[in-house]
């Protein structure tokens, strides 16, 4: 058996460590066998191959395609949730997500490849924690709930707080919950990506904006609606900024962004009356 440590990067998975495989068929036998040393989950594994050749290590892999709990969708008019194990491409054309949210519905389907789109889960999105993946951008926008079961119970975490442990939260993420969605509106704007993309929530006469980029976590600021896009986006913290875009140049295209975006909201709103 040959373990990397982590960090190093191995050409090719066939230096994979050998493991076990387990394939529950239910969320808390999930829970169960994700609870034992070593053990880590797999949905798509669009992203897991990579960190294999990065050095993770693994004693169980624990399938959770035979999991149908966490391919679930509930819409009842104020309350979305959205299982973890949904694909991008299944997620972005549920008909509860494109009734809930039109404007989520398009910035998911806009991520990644065709190819991807079908394998690839919202859940392994987030917990991957790779800034270059785009659904923690639009969930930290939108106010949404992640839940995670654990062996101890559920908790109920944040998008922005994976972003602030070393580690990934433990346990199995079970479903993403976005509130009050009716009184919501979304948008999402990756045409400047990689050097940033804007997500804007509109809830309650308040604006949300959430900025994130190939290269850094997403930053959230928030005020009244009407106020100058540019100015909510003065209001990102210098650490916004990198190598590849001052916090200068990217609170600038923020700004410019955010005012694509809400744009395209009164226009919509005048369509709809
Ligand atoms: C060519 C390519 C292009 C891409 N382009 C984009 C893009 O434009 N935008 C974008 O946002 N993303 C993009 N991605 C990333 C893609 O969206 C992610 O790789 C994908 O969503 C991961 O999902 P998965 O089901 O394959 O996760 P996996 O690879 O199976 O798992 C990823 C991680 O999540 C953990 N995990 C998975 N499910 C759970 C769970 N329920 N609970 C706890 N932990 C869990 C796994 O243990 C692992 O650490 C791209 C990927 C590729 C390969």
């Amino acid at each position: 058996m040959l373990l990397l440590p982590t960090g190093m990067v191995a050409p090719t998975q066939r230096t994979l460590p050998e493991f076990t495989l387990e394939r529950p068929v239910s969320a808390a036998d999930a829970v169960a066998a994700g609870a034992s040393p070593g053990a880590v989950y797999a949905q798509g594994c669009s992203d897991l191959f990579a960190q294999f050749r990065e050095g993770l290590s693994c004693r169980t892999l624990v399938s959770l395609e035979r999991v149908p709990e966490l391919r679930a969708v509930e819409w009842d008019g104020t309350t979305l949730e959205i299982g973890s194990g949904i694909d991008h491409h299944t997620g972005a054309r549920d008909p509860r997500v494109r009734e809930a949210l039109p404007g989520l519905a398009a910035g998911w389907g806009s991520i990644a490849t065709e190819r991807i789109r079908r394998r690839a889960t919202l859940g392994g999105n987030l917990m991957a924690r790779r800034t270059r993946y785009e659904m923690s951008v639009m969930l930290c926008a939108l106010g949404a709930e992640l839940e995670f079961m654990t062996p101890d119970g559920t908790a109920l975490v944040s998008p922005a707080s994976l972003w602030d442990r070393s580690e990934p939260p433990g346990g199995l993420l079970r479903t993403v919950r976005i509130r009050d969605v009716a009184r919501l509106w979304f948008g999402y704007e990756r045409s400047m990506r990689p050097l940033l993309t804007v997500a804007a929530a509109v809830r309650e006469g308040t604006v949300t904006m959430a900025v994130g980029s190939e290269y850094t976590r997403p930053y959230t600021v928030a005020g009244p609606l009407g106020t100058d896009p540019a100015e909510l986006a003065a209001r990102l913290p210098d650490a916004v900024g990198d190598a590849a875009g001052t916090a200068r140049y990217r609170r600038h295209v923020a700004g410019v962004l955010l005012g694509h975006l809400l744009e395209r909201r009164t226009a919509e709103e005048e369509t709809s009356r």
